[in-house]
């Protein structure tokens, strides 16, 4: 696929503070891509970038191939959904949609039409005769996605839209704007700091730490192999422990595990020696009556337990290992949930296990 959006070598200074470090990214036509990290790590700032509502220090930001120095935000063919609404209260709904085709040479019938056909995209098919104010937040939320969608951009900047929702709506309204995604076919761009609505709605994301990219993939690669331990923090939860990596690099020494063989692809890109191990609490299980390890045991003591109705997240106490290991388990029928200073049996299969440099 084509690059949509190429940024090379971007950098942007506010006065002193450097608040993009030499950016290189391409962004594919037609991708859901997500900036994901930390406040304050220059998500929004690139996205600003993007849009022209920020000037960069140095570097190249083209897009369609074409360079956007100097280029206003109206004159590019990008157009960007707030986090606050932005919807005007007074209006219908209709004229908020409506309002940035004032000055399109369409006749108003045709103009009507467009803002029907924007609503009904965003489900508000209906809705135009109503005043904004007395819509709930994720209606105007719609509502400025409708705004924007009229205007036929070829990228749609979302900044942190779904923040103010609450969690039910949040979710229902990361399914619709995947599916509208796909309907329009458009580049969507996200920010948000929320690593599983990156996950949940993207083809790919790119992590950002303190103005620099640590690491650009789809949600399943960031997730399984992620590139540096803090990805890995920062992308669901990773136990992690002190390794050896053998000079070969198909066996590891892990403390209080012992070692393990392992495969060529999980040992890839780290060198021999001290490596840090990482292990997602979903690849370990306890192991009750009568159930067998995965592959291998290890034995421990259950020091805390956090119930959560669908799952159990234990911390397992095990000689050799510096820190608790996180287990989350399914709370399946007939299975109960153990005590802080049970024993526990526990499971694990170096087939899971990530490797990152120390
Ligand atoms: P958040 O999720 O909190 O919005 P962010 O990742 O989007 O964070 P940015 O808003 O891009 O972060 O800001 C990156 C850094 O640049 C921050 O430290 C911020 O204080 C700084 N910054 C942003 N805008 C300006 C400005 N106009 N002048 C000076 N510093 C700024």
């Amino acid at each position: 696929m084509t690059a949509l959006i190429e940024l090379e070598g971007v950098n942007k200074h506010y006065g002193d503070y450097h608040a993009l470090r030499d950016i290189d990214l391409d962004i594919r036509a037609g991708e859901f891509f997500s900036l994901l990290g930390p406040s304050g790590c220059g998500k929004t700032t690139l996205l600003r970038a993007i849009a022209g509502l920020e000037d960069v220090t140095s570097g190249a930001l083209r897009i369609d191939g074409r360079d956007m120095k100097g280029v206003a935000p109206n004159h590019r063919p990008t157009n960007m959904v707030f986090q606050s609404y932005a919807v005007f209260p007074h209006l219908t709904v209709a004229e908020n949609v409506g309002f940035g085709l004032r000055r399109d040479p369409r006749s108003r019938t045709e103009k009507a039409r467009a803002v029907e056909t924007a609503l009904e995209m965003v489900g508000l098919g209906g809705y135009g005769k109503r005043r904004a104010h007395a819509l709930s937040g994720g209606q105007r939320q719609r509502v400025a996605l409708a705004r924007a969608l009229i205007l036929e951009p070829k990228v749609l900047l979302l900044d942190e839209p779904l923040s103010a929702l609450d969690r039910l709506m949040r979710e229902q309204m990361q399914l619709e704007l995947i599916r509208l995604q796909r309907q329009v076919g458009i580049t969507f761009i996200l920010v948000t700091h929320d690593q599983e609505e990156a996950l949940v709605m993207s083809d790919r994301i790119a992590v950002m730490f303190e103005g620099e990219i640590g690491q650009v993939a789809d949600p399943e690669t960031l997730y399984r192999k992620p590139a540096t331990r803090r990805v890995a923090q920062f992308i669901g939860k990773m136990n992690f422990l002190d390794g050896r990596l053998s000079a070969d690099g198909r066996a590891v020494e892990i403390a209080g595990l012992g070692r393990a063989g392992i495969t060529e692809e999980i040992s890839r890109g780290v060198s021999s020696g001290p490596v840090a191990i990482g292990i997602r609490p979903e690849t370990l299980a306890i192991l009750f009556e009568g159930e067998s390890a995965p592959r291998r045991e290890a034995e421990g003591v259950i020091s805390e337990v956090v119930y959560y109705g669908d799952m159990t997240y234990y911390d397992v106490r095990v000689d050799g290992i510096e820190k608790p290991l996180t287990v989350s388990m399914k709370n399946l029928i007939g299975r109960p949930v153990l005590d802080v200073g049970a024993p526990a049996r526990l499971g694990w299969d170096e087939r899971a296990l990530v490797l990152l440099p120390r």
